[in-house]
């Protein structure tokens, strides 16, 4: 099996470019940010907010996170309910963010995301795909942009579903959330030693994508 790890900051353009690529490659794609916000909203509904004072491993027994692919698409389930629109949200990042941190949540995610990688040529996006899930991977990239041009994308996109933000509070957000990423103890998020960096600042999406496939074609030799 071909596996491509794709990490980096929130709003490089990871899942856009990624879903597209995976696409053209034949692959399956998979958005691992999805289940970590997933297990975040898990936490959201049962009444817990980012400092998570509460038996991590006691709500993670009741949580029942699963990912399906309709029509090609990746669509995430909390028990029998899809919740890949309700994830997006800026509440919902944060949460998944804090509980990302937490090794109990991360191993509860680990196995689900190796097993998609073994059983399906893969392009999997994350923070520590390359340096964690998949150590072994084809193709190891590093997807990057200026924090200016990160936050700009997102909150383009936040405004397109309607959402009430402005540019100040989502280029906070990201920046914290970034930050937060960065320094955890548990799979941080950085550069595998062996990853390929790609700088999309200033990219349109064709280029970037171009650069995308043509470092995955190179690499994998496909
Ligand atoms: O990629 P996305 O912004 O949807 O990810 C949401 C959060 O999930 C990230 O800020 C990060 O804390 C966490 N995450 C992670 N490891 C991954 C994917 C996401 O810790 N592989």
């Amino acid at each position: 099996m071909i596996s491509v790890a794709i990490d980096g900051p929130a709003g490089a353009g990871k899942s856009t470019i990624s879903r597209t690529a995976a696409k053209e490659l034949g692959f399956i794609y998979v958005d691992t940010g999805a289940l970590y916000r997933a297990v975040g909203l898990k936490f959201l509904n049962d009444g817990y907010n980012t400092d998570l004072l509460c038996d991590i491993d006691a709500v993670l027994a009741d949580t029942k996170v699963d990912i399906r692919f309709i029509d090609g698409e990746q669509r995430v389930f909390l028990g029998e309910l899809d919740v890949s629109d309700k994830i997006r949200t800026p509440e919902v990042s944060m949460m998944a963010s804090a509980v990302s941190a937490k090794p109990e949540v991360r191993a509860y995610l680990l196995e689900m995301q190796r097993r998609l990688a073994r059983d399906n040529n893969v392009l999997m996006d994350g923070r520590d795909i390359g340096t964690v899930v998949l150590p072994d991977a084809t193709v190891k990239i590093f997807l990057t942009a200026s924090a200016e041009d990160r936050a700009n994308r997102r909150y383009k996109e936040l405004i397109e579903k309607g959402q009430e933000v402005t540019f100040e509070e989502v280029y906070e957000d990201m920046v914290k959330r970034d930050y937060k990423d960065s320094h955890r103890a548990i799979a941080p998020l950085k550069p595998a030693d062996d990853a390929v960096i790609a700088d999309t600042t200033g990219n349109e999406f064709e280029q970037s994508l171009a650069l995308i496939l043509k470092i995955v074609r190179e690499k994998a030799g496909i």
